[in-house]
């Protein structure tokens, strides 16, 4: 069986302790490999390869990194098949899900990064005829980068490239239940010669290897991704260190669908914004509020579609909806589901475990697409995340009902709006509480927009500028003239 290596100042190493983790298939619940169980050693080894490459690294022309990281991106495309089955493997997500939207994504995030540095800008003032103020942007050092098992890879790279692109050098950790395209990742650097130090991918549980990077005394930078709890957690260590810190949490997405809206043309859409990825992306819509006259309609409509998804073994070209990442995870879902039983919700679709699976995925961690009614909107299961297959329908009266209630959340990640009249989309843009909202789409994304969430689901921005300015430190030079 595989064991997973490190990759620290340029080499692949095994951990220093001898730990490893198990890496399941969660479509077969199977062994596929080993993962370092990384500790402090492990990180200060990493931190020290970091602070070392940092200087060099820094003083590089943009020019070269962006050859750098355009390489890694020409790498990943070119290994497509081989990150996309790796990627479907580790998550049980649709492998032409992942072959789609994660890798291309992830080659996206290196060759956008790649590009923007060519072209920022500076800033300078003149100010009152007597002096210039201009302000210089420079790289902070050792950057500590911790993201989720949803979306690995890409999310990954959306905040290793920007890191990287700018100067720094990174430490970076995925999730411990999918190891395996970072580890491909590091392949892809070796192969273009990346610097030794400038990244380095460090493997590991939360608790161990993640608490190491955030509260080691070299990582002045964090950027997260992940549950709202950890959040709270790594704010916790690093505030009183002074670190500068981007947290991307938790979300409880609202799906507006008014009277007006264009089903035969979005319904679909909407199907997919509640269940692509079997609901674990953090900007699925969990709690969909219908305009109460089209309600019956718009149900029968939605759970028709949602029947019509193909649950299956992820490597098989036809399935739209694979496996959840793990036993545990399964069962908190399945506990949600009992949850919003007792808590008086109908289930209209879903519920369980699917009741035909292919043999290969007997042992998978499977839930069926779940559609549930009947529930208000201050029940924990309106009010918690379950970050599953699970979605709840509600009907609104008029468009300040549905506004009340998309808002009625601690989170505020993302929402959809879903209607013909336009002056109506952006009044309810401007008053739902979220970081993203999309009209009459989903997951459309520019790479250039701020991105991140409002009250419970982070703060910070990651993207475009917002990210360049993350990674950098800003000086103003007051120049008397
Ligand atoms: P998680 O918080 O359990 O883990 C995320 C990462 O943090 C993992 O790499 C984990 O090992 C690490 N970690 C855990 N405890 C840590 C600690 N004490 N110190 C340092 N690192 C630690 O989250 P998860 O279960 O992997 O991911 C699901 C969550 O991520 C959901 O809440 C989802 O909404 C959220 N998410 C948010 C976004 C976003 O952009 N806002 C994107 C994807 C996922």
């Amino acid at each position: 069986m595989k064991h997973l290596t490190n990759y620290i100042d340029g080499e692949l190493s095994p951990p220093a302790g001898g730990r490893y983790l198990e890496n399941l298939e969660p479509a077969t619940g199977a062994l596929l490999s080993h993962a370092p169980e990384s500790d402090e050693t492990d990180v200060d080894r990493a931190a020290a390869a970091a602070a070392a490459a940092f200087p060099a690294w820094a003083g590089r022309p943009a020019a070269e990194r962006s050859r750098y990281l355009t390489r890694i991106a020409d790498l990943i495309e070119a290994r497509l098949d081989e990150f996309a089955r790796a990627e479907s493997l580790d998550t049980g997500k649709p492998l032409s899900l992942a072959k789609s939207l994660d890798i291309p994504r992830a080659a996206a995030n290196f060759r956008f990064f790649a590009t923007a540095i060519l072209h920022t800008t500076g800033e300078s003032h003149a100010t009152d005829y007597s002096a210039i103020n201009y302000t210089l942007r420079r790289p902070r050092g050792v950057t500590g980068l911790i993201s989720p098992w949803n979306l690995p890879l890409y999310l990954l790279s959306w905040k290793i490239a920007p890191a990287i692109a700018t100067g720094n050098t990174a430490i970076a950790k995925p999730s411990e239940l999918t190891p395996t395209t970072a580890a491909l990742l590091a392949d892809v650097c070796r192969e273009v010669e990346l610097p030794r130090g400038v990244l380095n991918l460090v493997h590991g549980s939360g608790a161990s290897a993640g608490a190491a990077i955030v509260s080691h005394e070299a990582v002045r930078t964090i950027s997260f991704t992940g549950g709202t709890a950890t959040g709270a957690a790594i704010a916790r260590i690093a505030a009183p260190m002074f670190k500068k810190l981007t947290l991307e949490l938790g979300g409880k997405n609202p799906t507006l669908v008014f009277a007006d809206v264009d089903l035969d043309r979005h319904l679909s859409a909407i199907v997919r914004s509640s269940f692509a990825n079997q609901g674990e992306i953090c900007l699925c819509g969990s709690r969909i509020l219908v305009e109460q006259t089209v309600y019956e309609r718009f149900l029968d409509r939605f759970v028709a579609a949602v029947t019509a998804l193909r649950v299956g073994d992820p490597l098989e070209a036809a399935t739209d909806f694979g496996a959840l990442i793990s036993a545990a995870h399964r069962e908190k879902v399945l506990g949600y589901i009992e949850l919003a039983k007792s808590e008086g919700g109908r289930v209209r679709l879903g519920g369980g475990v699917p009741e035909i699976l292919p043999a290969r995925c007997a042992g998978g961690f499977f839930v069926a697409p779940t559609v549930i009614t009947d529930l208000p909107m201050s029940c924990r299961t309106n009010q918690e995340e379950i970050f599953g297959p699970v979605v709840t329908v509600m009907p609104f009266r008029d468009e300040a009902h549905a506004i009340d209630l998309a808002n009625d959340s601690r989170y505020g990640l993302a929402a959809s709006v879903w209607t013909n009249d336009l002056t109506r989309a952006h009044r309810v843009a401007e008053q739902v509480q979220c970081g993203t909202i999309w009209i009459n789409c989903w997951l459309l994304r520019d790479l250039r927009v701020p991105f991140g969430g409002m009250r419970q689901s982070g703060v910070g921005r990651e993207g475009g500028d917002e990210a360049i300015r993350f990674f950098t430190e800003a000086k103003n030079v007051c120049v008397k003239v």
